[in-house]
């Protein structure tokens, strides 16, 4: 989309594979029409509503697991043309058939484009639930993206249209593959211009020869290695007058290119009658004078060498000649595509020149854009009703996005106490996760016992930490098939009484909101792999000593099942014997066996 062509091949050399924390903390404007458009397996298959799903989950991974502030950008009234060719393309990857849809003139469905409309209008109640804000364009979204980019309110947008960068975009975003170590494709128009000579202009002017969204076809026999060309030939500042200068048929002034009268005939034929060349050796002279007196060139002692195949003559004259001829070759390359773009019927385009170029796009002010906290009530309802999802299943998945709203804030303003949904508090870190490559914190979130007693806690922090198992690092397998689009699902967790709810966060932000208990959670982990490496080094048999301060393995007092059976010890920080003794209570339950209602009472019940 875009740009016509294989213009995205042309750029392919210049894209960027960037790491999980590339857009944390920055802004970033999010085309959604492409965002439902551009997806390839949520949709396939019978999926209820697949763009509310998929705008559901890649909104909140976006927000939560790359630490983003996605702000959407919707269509106003696009050119009828472009929405036609982006519906199409959307109904074509979804698979869906239209061929029972009435079409009108053109091949235009009407109840295609409602239809389609209508699922913008569903995610975009669904975005604005979720706190996400979303900005209307007067006319096409990836140009109040790219806008949005250049006046510095986002850092990057979320597209694939190539359009973007000719509407002024810095940095585009064409893919997303949660599910990898570099999850996102990324393009910068600095790199284009130093890489490949272009600059904004350029484009525009490339787009105009070869095609776009609002001219689908360009100029006929020109695609985008010859365009490319043409373009170069001259600087930003002139490379649109140039091209209308050729639409209106004036042939430019182009160096080694065009150039009125003398196309070298005439000096061929003068050059030939007066330095004749031996046919031979291909050496200036005659075969007759060669054979008499030997060829200066050949530099044998009687008559001349024959010459070898491709044989190049590097006198003066032959070297003249073959300038010509690739100055010719060049004239003659010149005239045809001039005479192509004269040909095309109003060439350029200024009112397309001018959508590209024109700023005046915004309807508000970019910087009134904020991010709020979902109303997490209607969002159930809404899901409940729309996807025939579970309740508990809507506030789980919502999880991460409001942990993420509660470790920020509490990493900005560390006075409040308020509880994660008003029913969950921050109880530790459980370990480190390593996803792609990519580390993260899993915190654990108690439900108090009883809400009514919760003040307890409250006042004794540090009574309320349970010791438990700890997993050291957890490295997951990466999945080739992903039904939430890189979500990490939040896991619940009910330990003897006790809720737990397990999330994946990033590190550097439970290290603001939380500093002391990060650093206590890593100061533990430090001593349990100098413990460790001490035992490997020191011979296993001998018993763990519990000198020097170091806390007491839990090992001493409990011995996991699954862990001896691996053959492995496990170490935690636990110090006293009574959560030791809490601990061998303990029964921990992975979410797959508890019952669906038991699921529910955890859940926010
Ligand atoms: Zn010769
Ligand atoms: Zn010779
Ligand atoms: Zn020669």
């Amino acid at each position: 989309m875009g740009v016509g062509g294989n213009f995205w091949d042309l750029l392919r050399p210049y894209a960027q594979q960037q790491g999980f924390d590339f857009l944390r903390n920055k802004r970033v404007a999010v085309d959604l029409s492409f965002w439902i458009v551009q997806h390839e397996t949520a949709v396939k298959g019978f999926v209820l509503k697949p763009h509310l799903r998929l705008t559901f989950f890649r909104t909140i991974n976006l927000f939560s697991k790359f630490g983003a502030y996605p702000v959407f950008v919707v269509d106003g009234t696009p050119s009828p043309l472009k929405s036609q060719a982006r519906i199409s393309r959307f109904f074509r990857s979804s698979g869906i058939d239209t061929c029972n849809l009435p079409v009108i003139k053109d091949g235009v469905s009407v109840e295609r484009n409602k239809l389609f409309s209508e699922w913008v209008r569903e995610c975009v109640e669904l975005l604005e639930l979720l706190g996400i804000p979303v900005l209307k364009a007067n006319g096409e979204a990836e140009a109040l993206c790219a806008q949005l980019n250049s006046q510095g309110f986002v850092d990057a947008c979320i597209t694939p249209d190539s359009d973007a960068f000719l509407f002024g975009a810095m940095c585009v975003i064409k893919d997303i593959k949660p599910n990898s170590r570099e999850p996102f494709e990324c393009y910068h128009m600095s790199h284009i211009e130093s890489g490949l000579g272009l600059k904004r202009k350029h484009l525009i002017a490339i787009s105009l020869l070869v095609g776009n969204d609002y001219d689908s076809g360009g100029v006929l026999g020109i695609g985008v290695d010859k365009a490319l060309r043409i373009v170069r030939e001259f600087s930003e500042d002139q490379v649109l007058e140039r091209l209308q200068d050729i639409g209106n048929g004036l042939q430019p002034a182009v160096p080694g290119g065009i150039k009125s009268g003398d196309d070298g005939e005439e000096f061929r034929s003068e050059m030939k009658k007066r330095s004749p060349h031996c046919s031979r050796c291909g050496h200036l002279g005659s075969k007759r004078t060669h054979f008499k007196s030997s060829c200066e060139h050949c530099g044998c002692d009687s008559g001349c060498i024959k010459k070898p195949l491709g044989f190049r003559c590097e006198c003066s004259f032959c070297s003249k000649d073959r300038d010509l001829r690739e100055q010719k070759k060049t004239n003659d390359w010149w005239i045809k595509v001039c005479d192509k773009i004269a040909l095309a019927p109003e060439f350029p385009n200024r009112k397309i020149i001018e959508l590209y170029l024109s700023d005046g796009l915004m309807t508000g002010d970019g910087s009134s854009m904020s991010w709020g906290t979902p109303d997490t009530g209607i969002l159930v309802d809404l899901m409940v009703f729309k996807l025939h999802w579970d309740p508990s299943y809507v506030r789980k998945m919502l999880l991460p996005m409001l942990s993420t709203i509660y470790l920020r804030e509490k990493a900005r303003n560390n006075t409040g106490y308020a509880l994660l949904c008003d029913q969950y508090e921050f109880h530790s870190i459980k370990c480190i996760k390593t996803r792609y490559g990519h580390q993260s914190f899993v915190i654990r979130w108690r439900k108090p016992k009883s809400t009514s007693g919760y003040s307890h806690s409250h006042s004794e922090p540090e009574e309320s930490i349970v010791v438990l198992e700890e997993e050291e690092e957890v490295v997951e397998e990466e999945e080739s098939v992903d039904p939430l689009d890189g979500l990490n699902e939040p896991q619940v967790q009910n330990d003897n009484g006790d809720c737990f709810l397990l999330t994946d966060e990033c590190i550097g932000l439970v290290q603001s909101a939380f500093p002391d208990e990060t650093e206590h959670f890593l100061h533990e982990k430090k001593l349990r792999e100098s413990k460790k490496k001490n035992v490997s080094e020191e011979e296993i048999a001998t018993p763990r000593a519990t000198t020097m301060g170091v806390q007491r393995s839990i090992t001493d007092f409990y011995r996991s099942a699954k862990k001896a059976a691996a053959g492995q010890s496990i170490e935690t920080g636990g110090s006293s014997k009574a959560s030791a003794e809490k601990k061998r209570q303990a029964t921990s339950t992975s979410s797959s066996n508890l019952t669906k209602s038991v699921r529910r009472r955890l859940l926010f019940g």
